[in-house]
């Protein structure tokens, strides 16, 4: 590991004067919460800061409810937020996303926030080894492309990078309309959670939009009828502490057996978390029947591309959202 000091601001603005002074003094600096990525990615040599600046005890980690929507603190941890009694009986998509991704472990330690930010999964940009990673060290290269391509993403690929988003959490806030509340030494600003992720483009080294320093403080989801009836579906290869081959984050407001509204996101093909528009137009009006189905999920394999190993996935996404839709649209 390479060494670092480890900072312990009393408050968000010491935080952030003390990120700003880093990175004047060009001694790079990093943020660490629950610690569950960030650990990982020092122990590899992955992430090499100078200093490490601890957000423990810091930032907000209250849950609220009301009849607007949901508010959850940047440091509420996926366990207190998947266990949350207005989560499980009005945001279901949220409290399935997160009892499906990590640990019991893992779940208890790690925060909302870290969830939103972590790392690719990709196993080039995780080992130090491989040295073409643009991800990791820009303009590298890509060891993926000409490697094993099983775990990536199809849509939203660049000739830079073709890492999937990780998180399951972040899927079902897209499909939910979420907004994250950011903090920085210039003032807070709220963005749409679909907006704040960027594509790799050019620059995979740069997921979003976040300004040096700043921080999440919050994430807020509109309280919806659609969120009420929602269901997160993930396939893997096996069981529990896995990340997604695909998933799917569904919600529906129905109009007797007709879908009034429907929103779908998808997780384990996108370099972002993957909203599909297109298919949710489609399926405005309709019912449930699988041909009907069948035919508004093709349309989520618009622009996809398979790398060799991933191709399996432009099926299955298919499959997924069907699947999802059919279990969302059988409850009360
Ligand atoms: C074995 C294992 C299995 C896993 N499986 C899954 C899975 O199936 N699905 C899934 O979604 N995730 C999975 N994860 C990832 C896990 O959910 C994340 O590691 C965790 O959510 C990160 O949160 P943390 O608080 O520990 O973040 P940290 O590790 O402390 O930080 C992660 C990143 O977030 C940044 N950060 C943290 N807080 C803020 C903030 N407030 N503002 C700005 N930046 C911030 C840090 O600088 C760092 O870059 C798994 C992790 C492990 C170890
Ligand atoms: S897919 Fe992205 S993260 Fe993986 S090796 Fe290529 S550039 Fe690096």
């Amino acid at each position: 590991m390479h060494p670092f000091t480890l900072e312990r601001p009393r408050d968000v603005a010491a935080t952030l004067a003390l990120r700003a002074q880093a990175g004047r003094n060009d001694a790079p600096a990093e943020y660490i919460a629950g610690g569950t990525d960030m650990i990982q990615l020092l122990q590899e040599y992955v992430r090499r800061p100078d200093r490490l600046v601890s957000l423990v005890g810091l930032l907000d980690n209250r849950i609220e409810s009301g009849p607007q929507g949901l508010t959850i603190g940047a440091a509420a941890t996926m366990a207190d937020v998947a266990s949350h009694p207005a989560v499980v009986q009005q945001y279901p998509v949220i409290a399935e996303s997160l009892l499906e991704s990590a640990s019991p472990q893992v779940r208890n330690q790690a925060t909302m926030a870290g969830n939103l930010m972590q790392r690719p999964r990709c196993p080039y940009f995780r080992d130090v080894g491989y040295d073409a990673c643009n991800r990791r060290t820009p303009g590298s290269g890509c060891s993926a492309m000409i490697g094993v391509n099983r775990w990536h993403a199809v849509l939203g690929t660049s000739r830079s990078c073709i890492a999937a988003h990780a998180s399951d959490v972040a899927v079902a806030l897209v499909a939910l309309d979420a907004a994250v509340e950011l903090q920085g030494l210039g003032g807070r600003r709220t963005l749409p959670l679909d907006d704040f992720y960027r594509l790799p483009g050019d620059t995979p080294h740069i997921a979003t939009v976040l300004q040096p320093g700043e921080l999440i403080t919050a994430i807020r989801v509109p309280a919806s009828a659609a969120a009420r009836r929602s269901h997160y579906l993930k396939v893997r290869d096996r069981a529990s502490f896995e990340f997604a081959l695909v998933s799917a984050a569904v919600a529906l407001d129905m109009d007797g057996a007709r879908i009034r509204q429907a929103r779908v996101a998808l997780g384990g093909v996108g370099t972002k978390p993957w909203r599909v528009p297109q298919v949710e137009k489609a399926l405005v009006g309709g019912s449930l029947d699988s041909a009907v189905l069948r035919r508004a999920a093709v349309l989520a394999a618009q622009g996809a591309r398979g790398s060799g190993h991933n191709d399996f996935k432009i099926e299955l996404m298919q499959r997924v959202i069907v699947r999802a839709i059919q279990t969302v649209g059988a409850r009360a």
